[in-house]
């Protein structure tokens, strides 16, 4: 189903007002009557919404907004929205970047972040239960307070929550080490759609038919609504290693993370990236080594941020990466890779030792730990105000897919070509398995108006999913999928589609539940 097919539901607004309003008193609030939050939660951080607010668009409103802060509330909260078939969307941090928690078809949307406890920490099964608006940087400090670790360090720990996590499948940076969040969930309790509630067995493991924590992780709130996650955690790590290197190229760059990972080395971050995005994410130090050849580079990329000649540098897409490409063979910037290792420091240091002798096997150019800390201790500078760009009527997004070590060249490749002639483009691959990797492409475009914008910024996703499809490579490997992307999701999922429907159908059979997402 596409977005523009669904309508703003019709139903009984004056009933509907009167229950939510005894259920949740000052914690029910009619949008209409709060303008900031009809507007805030009407979107979620994905680029999209950006490019609506330059036409000054509320496009998808809530009629209603709530605060639970129970299980019960929620329970009851379903039920007064089966009876009178109103939408209800769960919203925790809103720092999705697909469109997840946009109410598409207007209704109510329940904010989850009043239900914030951590409600048991279990020493000797290293395991910790919390309810699901937690706030992920104020989990993780409260764990490291008492000498544990989650090992979820998503670039937004500061604005998501556990639930967000959980329901769009995130991934940390050190996910490597510690896997993506589905590898942490041990148990989990939803409050379904169809008015029950559900609970998964807490163990280690099990082999009692399919795996339900898998099935309600990256649900993105169209079944139920998650009440209470039990994970597994990690005494804090002792030591921390850090190792970097220079590849010539891309592709030897990806050669020397296939080996990496072959060889039995477990880092916790890993982090090759293509020569522009090496010229950005550089240390100080690194950057001011680099040969000046990559001044006209670096020009292009301080215009793209300060804005000055930004609409020529974006309209003239073509131009400006043919420019690029051209300026960094030149100047023969190479790809920066970057390892973190953590634990017990004796396998901290065989792994360093390990890698150290990997790269001087295959003759990379070792540059020590500096760039890889630099990176560690900037790794949460993101700018979440509205960035200047968007004001001279750009947008900017980011694409991350994934695919086998055999396709993740050509994947990077293809995917670049199907757009270079319409947004500038460059990429990072972080996420290592043994069996392949993780592309995150960053992307930058222009169009005159604000619904030429629209419709290119639209036109750009699909020739990059459309790569993905044809390559039978993952069309999201952590973002997850919202309203973006699900279009290209019914696609990926062929004949496992109509299944997907069915467990719609048992756990939602009114349709209430976030509807407009993962194809439903
Ligand atoms: C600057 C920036 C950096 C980012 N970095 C990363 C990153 O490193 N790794 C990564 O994986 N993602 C990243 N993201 C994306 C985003 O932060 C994640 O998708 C995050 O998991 C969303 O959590 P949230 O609490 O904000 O959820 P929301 O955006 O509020 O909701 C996301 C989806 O989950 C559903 N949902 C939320 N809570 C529940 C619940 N309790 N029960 C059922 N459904 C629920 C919503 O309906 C929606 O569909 C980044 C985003 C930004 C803006």
């Amino acid at each position: 189903m596409s977005i523009a097919d669904i309508k703003p539901a019709v139903y009984d607004k004056q009933a509907v007002e009167l229950k939510l309003q005894n259920l949740f008193g000052n914690r029910f609030h009619k949008a209409e009557e709060h303008v900031a939050e009809r507007v805030k939660y009407s979107r979620d951080l994905m680029p999209f919404n950006f490019i609506l607010e330059q036409k000054g668009e509320v496009r998808f409103p809530p009629d209603y907004i709530v605060w639970p802060k129970t299980e019960q509330e929620i329970v009851n909260l379903i039920a007064i929205c089966r009876e009178h078939k109103v939408p209800l969307v769960p919203y925790a941090g809103g720092s999705g970047v697909c469109g997840g928690a946009v109410p598409v078809a207007g209704g109510v949307v329940c904010d989850l972040k009043q239900m914030d406890k951590i409600l048991e920490i279990n020493d000797t099964d290293l395991t910790c239960t919390v309810e699901p608006g937690i706030n992920g940087q104020l989990f993780e400090e409260e764990l490291n307070r008492r000498g544990y670790t989650l090992g979820h360090f998503p670039s937004s720990i500061y604005v998501s929550t556990v639930g967000g996590w959980v329901a769009t499948r995130a991934a940390g940076v050190l996910s490597t080490y510690y896997g993506k969040i589905e590898d942490m969930v041990l148990s989990l309790r939803v409050a379904l759609g169809n008015g029950n509630v559900a609970e998964t067995v807490l163990t280690p493991a099990s082999a009692t038919g399919p795996d339900f924590n898998r099935i309600f992780a990256g649900s993105e709130g169209t079944l139920g609504i998650l009440t209470k996650i039990t994970f597994r955690i990690h005494p804090l790590p002792q030591e921390r290693g850090f190792f970097a290197v220079k590849a010539k190229n891309v592709k030897e760059g990806i050669e020397f993370m296939r080996m990496v990972m072959r060889r039995g080395l477990r880092p916790a971050a890993v982090r090759l990236y293509d020569e522009l995005d090496t010229l950005i994410i550089g240390s100080p130090e690194e950057k001011s080594g680099m040969d000046e050849d990559a001044g006209f580079v670096r020009e292009t990329l301080k215009k793209l941020k300060s804005g000055e000649g930004l609409k020529a540098t974006l309209r003239w897409a073509a131009v400006t990466n043919r420019a690029i490409d051209i300026g960094l063979s030149l100047a023969n910037v190479g790809c920066l890779l970057l390892f973190t290792f953590e634990g017990h420091p004796a396998l901290v240091n065989t792994q360093m030792e390990m890698i150290h002798r990997l790269a001087t096997e295959m003759r990379l150019d070792i540059k020590g730990e500096k760039p890889a800390r630099y990176w560690w201790d900037h790794r949460y500078d993101v700018s979440y105000s509205s960035p200047a760009v968007f004001k001279e009527g750009a947008f900017l997004d980011t694409c991350e897919v994934s695919t086998t070590w055999s396709k993740l060249h050509e994947l990077y490749v293809r995917v670049k070509d199907a757009v270079k002639n319409d947004v500038f483009i460059m990429a990072h691959f972080s996420h290592s398995y043994l069996c392949g990797n993780n592309i995150y492409f960053s992307i930058a475009g222009y169009a005159d108006s604000p619904e030429e914008s629209e419709k290119k910024y639209l036109d750009v996703w699909d020739k990059m999913m459309k790569v993905c499809l044809q390559m039978g490579a993952s069309i999201s490997h952590h973002h997850s999928v919202g309203m973006l992307k699900q279009k290209y999701l019914v696609e990926q999922m062929g004949h496992l589609y109509p299944i997907w429907q069915k467990i719609k159908e048992a756990c939602d059979p009114d349709g209430i539940m976030n509807p407009g997402k993962l194809g439903l």
